[in-house]
């Protein structure tokens, strides 16, 4: 975006620039139809336990687009934030992955949790409450069956906002998350007031655990701190059984990674239901039963 300025600042506006700034308007104008034309797609990642039990899936949105292909979040959801379009598809999100839910438990198939990840802009929003609520009685999905999965930014803005909305959640009766846990600039003194209920440790802590001490220390803690708040805790990003492993040992037993599954299209993630053979050595072939 060109900022007001005088020639100088024009005189530094290269043809890069430009091209990379009319790409994100593109984007956007792309973005702001996306939702109409019915491009954006869940998918689902399994969270499970040691025993590989199934506690629930996180659904992480992608964008089919009709000239780029499939989009990571990464790659959009940043423009959704800052231009306000992550509200209609944070809505979108929340109703597709609670009916997904819904849909599957009519085929006889259980998730005992969906978690949805829900942006600072979201948070923000006043009407978020009232919007998880309604969705709640749309679709039929129980309260606790939904957990909502935020980061620590959230905690550093209006902290007494803040504080109100998650007890307004909690009062709906769903489950909250804090995402990344470990990356954001918050100060642990929020830990006390909010009512959470699982921290997720964050990916980059568990990628190297095996071999820096500091990660593995870094996750060590992370674990005792939810122990001892009386938070479950979930690693994200498990990819080897050692460090599954390793997250046992100091007892972790809520794991999300590559190693058990991919997050995959709802199609895909039903017969991961139907027949799921986790990859890991013990127990095989186990189907996975509620929690
Ligand atoms: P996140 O919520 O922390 O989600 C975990 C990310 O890690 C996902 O990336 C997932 O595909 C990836 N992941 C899972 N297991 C592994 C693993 O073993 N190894 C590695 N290297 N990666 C793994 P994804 O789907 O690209 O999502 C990226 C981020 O985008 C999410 O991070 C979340 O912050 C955001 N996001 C995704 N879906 C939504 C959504 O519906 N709404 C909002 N507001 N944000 C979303
Ligand atoms: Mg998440
Ligand atoms: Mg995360
Ligand atoms: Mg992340």
């Amino acid at each position: 975006h060109a900022k007001q300025g005088g020639e100088r600042r024009y005189a530094i506006f290269t043809p890069d620039m430009a091209r990379r700034s009319l790409a994100l308007l593109t984007m956007e104008s792309d973005l702001r139809h996306a939702l109409a034309r019915d491009e954006f797609e869940l998918h689902f990642q399994p969270k499970v336990r040691a025993d590989l039990t199934l506690i629930g899936a996180e659904a992480l949105i992608r964008w089919r687009h009709p000239e780029k292909g499939l989009i990571n979040p990464g790659d959009f959801i940043p423009l959704a934030e800052e231009s306000g379009l992550i509200l209609p598809i944070g809505r979108w999100t929340l109703r597709e992955a609670c009916d997904r839910v819904m849909s599957w438990r009519a085929e006889g198939l259980t998730i005992p949790s969906v978690s949805v990840n829900v942006s600072p802009r979201q948070f923000q929003d006043q009407t978020l409450v009232e919007t998880v609520r309604q969705i709640l009685v749309e679709t039929g999905l129980e309260p606790e069956a939904l957990d909502l999965e935020i980061t620590e930014t959230v905690m550093t803005g209006d902290v007494e906002h803040a504080v109100g909305t998650l007890r307004a959640l909690k009062d709906l009766g769903v489950t909250l998350s804090i995402d990344d846990f470990g990356t954001g600039y918050s100060s642990l003194n929020y830990l006390k007031t909010f009512p959470i209920d699982t921290l997720k440790i964050d990916q980059t802590f568990v990628r190297d655990v095996l071999h820096s001490g500091k990660d593995a220390a870094i996750v060590s803690t992370i674990i005792a701190l939810a122990r001892n708040l009386g938070f479950s805790v979930v690693a994200e990003g498990v990819e080897e059984i050692e460090q599954a492993e390793f997250l046992g040992s100091r007892d972790c037993q809520n794991f999300q990674g590559f190693l058990y599954s991919r997050p995959l299209p709802p199609a895909e993630f039903t017969t991961f239901l139907r027949t799921a053979k986790l990859e890991t050595a013990t127990p095989p072939d186990l189907v996975p039963s509620i929690a």
